[in-house]
């Protein structure tokens, strides 16, 4: 007989999108929910009493008051900058030559881009994080070690192989032709395989000439439930940079939309310096634009007016940006986020913000059939939150309200000790030691 497992606490669930419906009637928490898993899917989710009546064989693992909410789905990272996270002093173009390309260039040694793909996923699991879209490096080897040690994990994790074939170092360059040909050969290896998904990854235009941009884009056009992910409009000298590198470019969108990168199946990392013509853009064609707040704070790249875009009705996502993003979690990005819109005069709510960070992500990777949701069918890929992990959290709690403000407590001041537990497909991989209470 199937092993049935039921999780009890308070439950978190969506209809709708908070950020362009009122989030009072698209998300719910059940302050006495429960979901019952199945092998690597949630069967059930609903009321604990009525549950355990309807399943008494279910074993229960009961989480008390803690928070049980969708796994957390971080849109847009950087894998092999895990070792360099928090590196001091520079901002992009900088940053990236001083830090980031002598890192990368140490995934062609071998064995290394597996134990930074295990560590980083060990890392992130520990904050509640059940799926990632990341960047790889050039080396097709890194893109193989992420999906193996995701696969091993039963984790749904979207990677691809970075493409740049001018202005980074030699040994980290492509070309045009064997970009596409890399690209070509790790789709047909990997693209729907277990719960692995591709994504075509140029990093961004300065590094890739008009020809790599191009044959990346015939490459979607033959590939085109792929995603494809790269960077957009993150800082003024960038947007300068692109501006100088492709002259006739009406914006930097338009290096993109004129070598086929432009669709709704398009990740935009970024997006701080959207022009008027960007914005109607990716409106009309849904590119999905993906908010990476630590990352755009920690580099000093400026503040996204996120509730802007979403009121044209962009698809967005939350991204840590790791190694540009100074965190691995979540929560504390959630915390970035809200401080970014505050200065431009909204308050995120707390059910926003998980919303983001969970359903709105997973709709931005076209994964929210499967994830990013606790509900019947979905993967199950699950994050408990306890709302009491440090002293000074529990004494604010203590004075909540109501459950959203004893939610926010742990949005605005939690890290991975609010993380009690992280399931995925279905498996208990990372837990505190003090993680089950007893039924
Ligand atoms: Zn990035």
């Amino acid at each position: 007989m199937t092993i049935q497992t039921l999780l009890t606490g308070q439950t978190l669930t969506y209809t709708g999108d908070p950020l362009t419906s009122a989030w009072q009637e698209c998300v719910q928490i059940d302050s006495a929910g429960a979901v019952l898993l199945q092998g690597a899917r949630i069967l059930a989710v609903g009321k604990a009493e009525t549950l355990k009546a309807a399943h008494p064989q279910a074993q229960i693992v009961s989480y008390g008051d803690d928070l049980i909410c969708p796994g957390f789905v971080d849109a847009h990272v950087h894998y092999p900058q895990t070792a360099m996270i928090a590196s001091w002093g520079k901002r992009l173009i900088d940053w990236l030559n001083t830090y980031t390309f002598p890192e990368e260039a140490r995934f062609a040694d071998p064995g290394y881009p597996e134990q930074i793909a295990a560590r980083f996923l060990d890392l992130t699991a520990a904050h509640g994080t059940t799926t990632v879209a990341s960047f790889a490096t050039v080396h097709p080897a890194s893109v193989d070690a992420i999906f193996e040690a995701a696969a091993a994990r039963g984790q749904c994790v979207v990677a691809g192989k970075t493409c740049m074939d001018r202005n980074a170092p030699d040994d980290l360059r492509d070309t045009a032709q064997s970009a596409y040909d890399d690209s070509k050969a790790l789709i047909a290896r990997w693209h729907g395989t277990g719960r692995a998904h591709y994504a075509i990854t140029p990093r961004f235009s300065p590094t890739s000439t008009p020809e790599q941009l191009s044959a990346l884009g015939a490459l979607w056009v033959e590939h085109p439930d792929c995603l494809m992910q790269t960077h957009l409009s993150e800082q003024p000298d960038e947007i300068a940079w692109v501006q100088s590198l492709y002259p006739e470019a009406r914006d930097y969108l338009d290096t993109y939309e004129a070598h086929g990168l432009l669709g709704a199946r398009g990740l935009y990392g970024h997006c701080v310096h959207l022009t008027a013509r960007e914005i109607d853009r990716l409106a009309e064609v849904q590119g999905r634009v993906i908010h990476c707040p630590t990352s755009n704070a920690f580099i000093g790249s400026g503040l996204l007016d996120l509730p802007r875009l979403a009121a044209r009705g962009i698809p967005l996502g939350l991204a840590t940006d790791t190694g540009g993003g100074s965190s691995f979690s979540m929560l504390r990005t959630m915390a970035a986020a809200y401080e970014a819109a505050q200065h431009h005069g909204h308050a995120l709510h707390a059910a926003q913000l998980m919303w983001l960070a969970t359903a709105g992500s997973a709709r931005a990777l076209h994964l929210d059939h499967q994830i990013g949701h606790l509900a019947a069918g979905h993967f199950a890929d699950i994050a408990v939150l306890d709302l009491r992990s440090t002293a000074a959290i529990a004494q604010r709690a203590n004075r909540a309200g109501d459950v959203w403000e004893d939610v926010f407590a742990t949005l605005m001041m939690g890290d991975d000790r609010a993380v009690r537990a992280t399931w995925i497909g279905g498996s208990c991989v990372q837990a505190r030691r003090d993680a089950v209470r007893p039924a």
